[in-house]
Formats: C-alpha cells, structure tokens, sequence
C-alpha cells in the first residue's frame, strides 16, 4: 500500500465503531468492514437488481453489482493517485449502493411516494439512508449486534446525501449534513466514481440495448472529441470496439482531470489532518471545463436513455408492482411474515419499506404475481 497522506483517514484513528470491539487481527479496520459488506446478504442481492434495465433483459448490461464492482475499482485508482485510504474507498464503494429498491430509481421513487401517502409521519423513503440502515440495523449475521458496526467512517461515507430531519436522528454520522461540513476525501471520492461509472456503463448499455445511437452522442463534446481521436488511431476498427475504446478514454479523461483538480485544491488548501478536510469546503472536483462536460452527458442521459419510451414502460411497471405490493401489505399486514410485522403504524410502514427495499427484481415480480394472481 502506498504511503498515506497527512489528510486522509487512518484505521487506527477511526472515530470507531458503534458497539465496541477488539481490534482486527491482521488486517486493518477498514479491511474488515470491507470484508463485512461482501459477505453481507444484501451485498449478494445486488447481482439480481436493475441499474437501468431488468435484470433479465439482458446478460451483458449492468447490475447493480457490476456496477458497485466499477465504482470501487475507479475509487482505489483515485485513492492511490491521492494518497487516500484504498481499503476504506473500497469499502464505501461496495457499499454505496446496498440500500438501492429493485428496479433501479423507479422503485425508490415508487417507494418514496408509497411511504409518503400511507404513512406520512415515517418519513418517506430514500435509497442512501436506506444502506446506511442496511449496514446499520438489517443485516442479521453478528450475535451480539444488529447490522455490520461498521466504523464511522464507512458509515460517513455511505451516507452521501441526507435531509435535515433525518440527519437530526442520526447522531454523528448525520452532523455534517446540519453544520454544513464535509465528509472524508476518501468519501467525496467515492461519490465522484459512482457518477464517472454510471454515465459511462450507462452510454455502454444505452448503445448496446439500441435506445440511443453513436450518431445521438456525437452532439456531445466528451464523446465526440475522443470518437474522434479513436477513429483517427483506429480506421479499420469495428463499432462496438470504437465505442469500447472510447468509454476507456472518456473514464481515464475524467479520473484524471478529478485527480489533478482535486491535487490542485489539496495543494492550495494543504489540509494537514480528515478533519482539517471535513472543516474547509469541498476537496473532490472535476475542473469546470469537464464538469460541464460530465453535466452535458448526464443530460442527454436523462433526455435520450432514462426517459426512452421503453425505458418509460418498463419503469411505469416496475412503480405499479412497487405499488401494489406496498399498499396490499399495508392494508393487510397478515400477508407478511411475522418478522415484518409491527403493532405501530409508524413501524409497520418501515418495515414494509424495508422488504420490499431488500427485495431482488425476480423476488418482487414474483411476489407480486404470488399476491395478484390466482394460478
Ligand atoms: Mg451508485
């Protein structure tokens, strides 16, 4: 491992971790809450939810654990380019996304609203304090505790974005979200890759299932610029090769402006310790001219991809079986398990969001048909 900077977080100074434990044995502690998110179940079910089309749409599109696999392996690069701890980036990397509803954005913002019009006074529903609670309270694997007792910076990092009201129940971990301060440089990282890795697994996918067209992208600077170069390099290459080279050139473009832009900060601001860095504004950033690029890309993503006709149809099926089964439990809770099922309202409405948040793709779609359908 390379030598750390004075800036990031170091295991042996963690803020620690919730229950009390004695210390790893050769590893460190980030290692072993890294170790602790694979082999949670959630980690497990990752392979079976969407990212943007069905699971079984497809072998070769993204799932959300393909997807959390690129994140972690963008982050370590931008760790070891910065000097920040690998292990811990990883680790956030992996777990971003456990809190994630089947069926990608669809399901959480089904779920959301679900939350919202039957039980008002839980809350709602949202995806990033949905894997902090996942780590936090819903694995079952530990005897003398609920959820992973990750460290406190796993957690700071998992948490990437939280209301007020929620924070205010949060304890340390919500701080930063009421006094306006930062997170880790490991965590700004992590956020960064997930944004490099989904618009670019999502123009791969998005060409590969044909809703949007080499000729769409061109329009845009980022993709036309290293289309460009490739072809000139490559003039006998077939498309999809082209398309593969570019994806390449446009993440390391954008690993590396994030990189320099974020040593350029370092440079100007010399943080000397994590809480110099959770103190001063915000480390992690792409320059301007990229991250109008990077915005401009997530446009047309949203434009051309996630609001696609057939993109439009599968998510209007996917918030209706959300649906469905939120207000079926709700109006009879004896459909549940016993395990999901609570003498307060308030309670009984979480749960319901946590099993039906904790299901796969197929598990839903076959609750639903197990609910709906008499066969
Ligand atoms: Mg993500």
């Amino acid at each position: 491992m390379q030598a750390l900077a004075a800036y990031a977080c170091h295991p042996d100074a963690s803020r620690g971790r919730v229950h009390a434990e004695p210390a790893p044995v050769g590893r460190n502690a980030f290692q072993r809450d890294r170790d602790r998110i694979i082999h949670c179940n959630a980690f497990r079910r990752l392979e079976y939810k969407t990212q943007v089309f069905l699971n079984h749409e497809g072998d070769l599109f993204r799932t959300r654990l393909t997807h959390s696999l690129e994140v972690a392996q963008i982050a370590r690069s931008l760790a070891r380019n910065l000097g920040v701890h690998e292990d811990l980036i990883e680790a956030i990397a992996l777990a971003h996304d456990l809190g994630h509803t089947p069926f990608g954005h669809a399901g959480q913002d089904e779920l959301n609203a679900c939350m919202r019009a039957f039980a008002p006074a839980a809350g709602g529903f949202e995806h990033n304090l949905q894997s902090l609670r996942v780590v936090d309270e819903l694995e079952e694997r530990y005897a003398a505790f609920n959820g992973l007792n990750l460290c406190f910076e796993t957690r700071e990092g998992i948490l990437k974005h939280c209301a007020r009201r929620h924070a205010r129940l949060l304890g340390a971990v919500g701080e930063r979200f009421l006094n306006g301060t930062q997170a880790s440089l490991e965590a700004q990282l992590a956020n960064l890759a997930d944004e490099i890795a989904y618009n670019n697994h999502d123009i791969d996918d998005g060409l590969r299932s044909g809703l949007i067209t080499v000729q769409q992208l061109q329009r845009l600077e980022i993709f036309a610029v290293h289309y460009a170069q490739v072809r000139r390099r490559y003039p006998n290459a077939e498309q999809k090769r082209l398309v593969s080279e570019v994806i390449r050139a446009m993440i390391n473009t954008l690993v590396l402006d994030l990189t320099h832009q974020t040593q350029a900060r370092i440079a100007d601001l010399r943080p000397s310790s994590v809480d110099e860095v959770r103190a001063g504004p915000p480390l992690a950033a792409f320059s301007e001219g990229i991250r109008a690029q990077a915005d401009a890309l997530k446009k047309f993503l949203l434009d051309n991809l996630y609001r696609h006709s057939q993109v439009i149809r599968m998510t209007a099926k996917a918030r209706r079986i959300v649906r469905d089964l939120f207000q079926a439990f709700i109006e009879d809770p004896r459909l549940l398990a016993d395990e999901y099922r609570r003498e307060d309202p308030v309670a009984q409405a979480r749960a319901i969001a946590d099993y039906i948040a904790g299901m796969t793709d197929r598990y839903a779609i076959r609750e639903h048909r197990a609910i709906f359908v008499m066969d």
